[in-house]
């Protein structure tokens, strides 16, 4: 089974789930890597909650697991980095001070609010959020480049009160191609975040519209990741990002 390539432990403040049972369930499915990508989202606006994680501890529990499992499984040592304009030299000194295989880059936060939570959607239109999440998202890019793969690009449609019914990528499609354009320019990658498909959507994230325009302007590798919070559900609905990836002509990427 094609490996996970994003999937949280208990180092996120969101998941309680052992980066132990992670692994043994990963080889369970037979995947031939593994990748742990916590949360670090510097400036988190959301009273209460620390998308910190504890690096210490997280590299010697993770590097515990590569010796414990060397002979099953390759884990790789990833992080997803919350993307905001007023946190470059922060990212730029993580990135420096740790020696990580594989960087997510992704967008939580637009307006100083996560649109996880129904109070972000008071008064607003989908297409107004939606559009202020692309340009939050492609300021965070110009901010800071140093990540492998764009994660879940569309992050904010998965909690639009409306669900997917009002969403059409065409809406958005200058500003969607500014960053796809960017990205590849920058060899970062797209991922294909399918953790959407577990909320019972009929597209990942980023919707396969986006996928296929990251193709047309020039974009050859993509990443593969589920955004797991349980070790249950890793992997979960691969065979549809496998699908979209064999129309579309892609590569997977993978660390060697
Ligand atoms: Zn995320
Ligand atoms: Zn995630």
């Amino acid at each position: 089974m094609l490996s996970d390539y994003h999937v949280h432990s208990n180092f996120s403040f969101d998941s309680e789930e052992s980066p132990d049972n992670i692994v043994s369930r990963a080889i369970e499915l037979g995947m031939p890597c593994i990748a742990i990508t916590d949360h670090q989202d510097f400036n988190w606006p959301v009273e209460g909650e620390f998308p910190y994680i504890d690096f210490d501890n997280y590299f010697s529990t993770l590097d515990e697991l590569s010796s414990k499992y060397e002979d099953k499984i390759k884990i790789i040592k990833g992080i997803e980095l919350g993307l905001v304009e007023d946190a470059k030299s922060q990212c730029q000194n993580l990135i420096k001070n740790n020696a990580f295989d594989f960087v997510i880059g992704s967008c939580h936060i637009v307006d100083n609010m996560d649109p996880y939570y129904s109070g972000f959607w008071k008064n607003r239109k989908d297409r107004d959020a939606f559009e202020l999440y692309f340009k939050t998202l492609l300021n965070g890019i110009k901010s800071f480049d140093r990540f492998d793969t764009l994660g879940h690009m569309d992050y904010i449609v998965r909690y639009s009160p409306n669900k997917d019914t009002n969403y059409s990528v065409l809406d958005y499609r200058d500003i969607i191609d500014e960053i796809l354009t960017l990205i590849i320019s920058k060899n970062i990658k797209l991922e294909i975040n399918t953790a959407n498909l577990a909320k019972g959507f009929s597209f990942p994230n980023p919707h396969t519209d986006i996928i296929k325009r990251y193709k047309e302007l020039g974009g050859e590798y993509v990443t593969v990741g589920s955004d797991a919070h349980t070790a249950e559900n890793i992997g979960y609905g691969f065979d549809v990002a496998e699908e979209i990836i064999k129309n579309f002509n892609l590569n997977i990427f993978t660390i060697k």
